[in-house]
């Protein structure tokens, strides 16, 4: 078989005859997924039609255009539990969104799943989220009155807001699992999304209890004993038992919706969620995350409220390209603030106010 290795002369490459073209990926996806993973088809079901990739199927071009867009550029400076951390080695929203979409793909291939599918899900589901984490969607329902959901906002990131106006142009699967990737939504449509639902909460509930033990707020052997008893004493040991636990519980024989599917053992699932509520009490809603809440809600009340009332374009103002030209402007607040970087947000309200904002240490 030849390769695509230089030759020593320095002469072209010979031609490459070992590529893979897309249709052989998707008879090969034919043969070996699960009955109940998701096919990937030609260019995909998209809302507006294009031809297909050569060599990419429909779900590793979804994967790829989520990779290149700005919102997930941005989510290397958005907060997951501790707002702009001074030690390199707290997580932050893009690192998370690389945990999930590790441990997505692990469940997925263990289960024959359409792992490009997990993957693309899994690295899209937190593109809507707002500086300073779940504590800035709270703050922007408060001060909007609106229903935020970060997930719909995520939605609206890949229709909309990139590449404006007509967005990213993914595929159905992939803006349903996007969609749907948070508990508290609808059921989504395809296992591979239910596979990211789970690695989700498997991956921050692990290196959320890590950086809080790396921020002195928990020590190991406050944990639940459960926790240790029934899933490992380590991050890495848990997320190795609720992983395979998952593989070895669910059953994808079927088509995504029917008895089966994605899950977890009860036993398990009661341990993980001893440890969630746990995490609640000590860490999410315990007096680190109030502090920070004081420095979210004062920055981004700040933004809010001074981008509806300026005049837009003006230096006080929103930006002129903010959001989308042409929507309300409540709609294009919240889009440009939700949009913001922790630093960004930071250092804008620095700018207008003349004060500064006062950031815990962690
Ligand atoms: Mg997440």
């Amino acid at each position: 078989m030849e390769t695509a290795l230089a030759p020593p002369d320095g002469s072209p490459n010979p031609k490459v005859t070992n590529a893979v073209p897309r249709e052989a990926v998707e008879s090969w996806e034919r043969e070996w997924l699960a009955p109940g993973g998701t096919r990937s088809v030609g260019a995909g079901n998209r809302d507006r039609s294009e031809a297909p990739d050569p060599l990419r199927t429909a779900f590793q071009r979804d994967r790829d255009r989520i990779i290149h867009s700005t919102a997930f550029r941005r989510l290397k400076h958005k907060t997951q539990v501790f707002i702009a951390p001074d030690g390199d080695h707290y997580r932050t929203r893009l690192t998370h969104t690389l945990e999930v979409a590790q441990i997505a793909r692990t469940i997925a291939r263990a289960l024959r799943l359409n792992e490009d599918l997990a993957e693309a899900i899994a690295l899209g589901h937190d593109l809507g989220h707002t500086p300073f984490g779940h504590l800035g969607e709270d703050v922007i329902r408060d001060v909007m009155s609106i229903e935020y959901h970060h997930a719909a906002q995520s939605v609206r990131v890949v229709e909309v807001l990139e590449r404006r106006p007509h967005g990213l142009n993914l595929t159905l699967e992939v803006r349903d699992g996007i969609s749907n990737s948070s508990w508290n939504r609808g059921l989504p449509s395809t296992h591979e999304a239910f596979v990211v639902r789970y690695a989700d909460r498997i991956a921050y509930l692990n290196h959320d209890v890590d950086d809080a033990i790396r921020a002195g707020l928990l020590s190991e052997d406050e944990l639940p004993l459960s926790v240790a008893r029934s899933l490992g004493s380590d991050s890495s040991e848990r997320i190795t038992s609720l992983v395979s636990d998952v593989v070895a519980t669910s059953d994808v024989t079927g088509p995504c919706g029917e008895a089966g599917g994605v899950v977890m053992s009860r036993p398990t699932f009661e341990v993980m969620d001893e440890l969630r509520s746990f995490m609640f009490e000590r860490i999410y809603l315990g007096p680190p995350v109030a502090r920070d809440m004081g420095v979210a809600r004062r920055v981004l009340t700040c933004l809010l409220e001074q981008f509806r009332s300026a005049p837009v374009g003006a230096p006080e103002g929103l930006p002129a390209d903010a959001g989308v030209p042409g929507d309300a402007l409540d709609r294009r607040v919240i889009d440009y603030v939700a949009s913001m970087t922790d630093r960004f947000a930071i250092r804008t309200y620095e700018r207008l106010t003349g004060r500064t904002a006062d950031l815990p240490s962690v």
